[in-house]
């Protein structure tokens, strides 16, 4: 038997229906054993070092079959950055480094590890593989070039753009020669679509009253790559500025996480007659791409070819609250929450 040590968690309390509050996650204290328990063979046992705030969280807090939503009274299953503690398969060792699917939690139990990656490059902070090295990573990469094969003079159109995947969008869009547009929520945040991440232009949708005049004025001759992160009316202003044969790669659709009914879409005629592919993508379908990825990525950081920034929280106290925040735009950058140092 191994010792038994108190075990802080953040459970889900209720779903919800539209938006999400703090109030419908708990902070609990449990107790875990730090040995994996006989019987359950495939189990890694670790101590979560950062846990990751994605936007899929919502939609795992609501009912409606989306995906797969969470169990109520229990941690919520969230990406993270993990020492291991114990480890029943051969591919992990006590001591490894590790990122994937863990729980929100200090210290979880991971019976049956179906995203789970040893950390090998350990140069890189370690909180990158909740982000740029990670599953938002990951997502940009196949998103941009898997589905939308940019090439040199396209245009391309970024929205939510400062955040966790965004930001890394327009920096491999620019590296690929394109001229390069993003939408984010607050003037702090185009300025750093401007001036640190090297987009050509950005504008803050908040304050534009007709998306289609600020996609005129910016893309005049339309857009030829659309990377799709909101939908609802900004879906509907991409597509009527689409450029023929254009690619939309529809990465996620945050407007319409935290609504009960689903808004409909207008301009769809033009994806017949200007030929646009318009395709949805889940990140966890092309994990045999992460080597690949690395290697592109990993030379781009170390020469300082590329930047991330990151809004990083103290505590897993600080999740909820964190969570919320991806739904109002508080989060600057990649929001991650620090639980432990290793
Ligand atoms: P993020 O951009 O770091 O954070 C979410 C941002 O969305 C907020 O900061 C906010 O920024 C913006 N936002 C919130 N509500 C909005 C609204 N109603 N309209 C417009 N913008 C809104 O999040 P992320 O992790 O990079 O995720 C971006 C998108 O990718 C999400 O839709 C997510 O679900 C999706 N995703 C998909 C996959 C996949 O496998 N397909 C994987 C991961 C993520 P502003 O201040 O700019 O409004």
């Amino acid at each position: 038997m191994g010792e038994e040590i108190s075990n802080k968690q953040v459970i889900l309390n209720n779903y919800v229906k539209t938006s999400v509050k703090e109030s419908d996650m708990l902070l609990r204290t449990s107790k875990i054993q730090l040995k994996i328990p006989s019987g359950c063979d495939g189990a890694v046992l670790v101590k979560n070092l950062y846990l990751s705030c994605d936007p899929f969280i919502l939609l795992r807090i609501k009912e409606e079959h989306y995906i797969p939503p969470y169990k109520l009274d229990c941690p919520l299953i969230v990406f993270g950055v993990s020492k291991v503690l114990d480890s029943s398969l051969p591919n992990f060792k006590t001591g490894d480094l590790v990122w994937g699917h863990t729980r929100s939690e200090e210290y979880s139990l991971i019976k049956d590890p179906d995203i789970l990656f040893k950390i090998h490059d350990k140069d890189l902070p370690l909180s990158y593989y909740t982000g740029i090295l990670g599953m938002p990573g990951m997502t940009a990469y196949v998103g941009l070039f898997e589905l939308c094969s940019p090439k040199k003079g396209e245009t391309v159109y970024v929205s939510a753009a400062s955040g966790a995947i965004g930001q890394l969008v327009g920096q491999f869009a620019k590296s690929a020669g394109c001229y390069v547009v993003g939408s984010a929520g607050s003037k702090e945040k185009v300025d750093l679509l401007k001036n640190k991440f090297g987009f050509d232009e950005a504008f803050n949708y908040k304050e534009e009253q007709d998306y289609n005049a600020a996609l005129k004025r910016y893309f005049p001759d339309g857009i030829d790559i659309y990377f799709e992160s909101v939908g609802g009316k900004m879906l509907e202003a991409v597509l009527s500025n689409m450029r023929h044969h254009g690619r939309v790669a529809v990465c996620g659709m945050i407007s319409q996480y935290n609504i009960e009914q689903l808004e409909g879409v207008h301009n769809l005629l033009y994806l017949l007659t200007k030929r646009i592919r318009m395709e949805g993508f889940a990140t966890f379908e092309h994990y045999h791409l992460y080597p690949k990825f690395l290697e592109m990525v990993v030379p781009l950081i170390k020469e300082e070819k590329i930047t991330y920034v990151e809004d990083i929280t103290q505590g897993i106290e600080s999740m909820p609250g964190a969570i919320v925040g991806l739904f109002s735009g508080r989060n600057v950058g990649k929001q991650v929450v620090v639980v432990a140092r290793e």
